[in-house]
């Protein structure tokens, strides 16, 4: 993967930092001109990404999560989420729309199937009590480049 710039920035599992996490991520795309919907888009899919590592991966835990910006060559965005919390026994279960291990606490089942429509590619690589590692890419148009 050639990779023409990358942060790195890792935080611990509190709900706050899901605003911090899009914050970051979107200061660095600055760079790549995203439109406000493309941006707009990955700050989301961030989000949710971010919020299941704080209230899945460490449930009431402390631990660390590491997100991870690249920017490719032809304006690909790439995006990884990495916590070492519980895993997912079944990701392809956890990957269905609607599919909820929490349903007591309003949650919906839809963050994967949200990354999923808002990004091109997604992929999720867990094992249980090893954690879970969250991988999208997202190419940018070229408008006005
Ligand atoms: P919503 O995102 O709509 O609030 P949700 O978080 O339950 O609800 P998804 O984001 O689609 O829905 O996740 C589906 C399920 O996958 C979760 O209920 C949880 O069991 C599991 N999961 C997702 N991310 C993680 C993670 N980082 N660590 C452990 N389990 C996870
Ligand atoms: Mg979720």
């Amino acid at each position: 993967m050639e990779i023409l710039n990358e942060i790195k920035f890792k935080m611990p599992s509190l709900s706050v930092n899901e605003a911090a996490a899009r914050a970051v991520v979107s200061s660095f795309l600055i760079q790549a001109d995203p439109t406000v919907e493309e941006l707009s888009d990955i700050r989301t899919a961030v989000s949710e990404a971010v919020t299941n590592a704080v209230v899945h991966g460490y449930r009431h835990k402390k631990g660390d999560i590491e997100l991870t910006v690249r920017l490719l060559p032809e304006r690909e965005v790439y995006i990884r989420i990495k916590d070492k919390g519980c895993g997912i026994a079944d990701i392809e279960q956890a990957m269905e729309p609607l599919f909820t291990t929490a349903p007591e606490e309003e949650r919906s089942g839809l963050g994967f199937s949200v990354m999923q429509s808002f990004m091109d590619r997604l992929k999720v690589k867990s094992a249980p009590e090893k954690g879970t590692t969250v991988t999208m890419r997202k190419r940018l148009s070229e408008h006005g480049v």
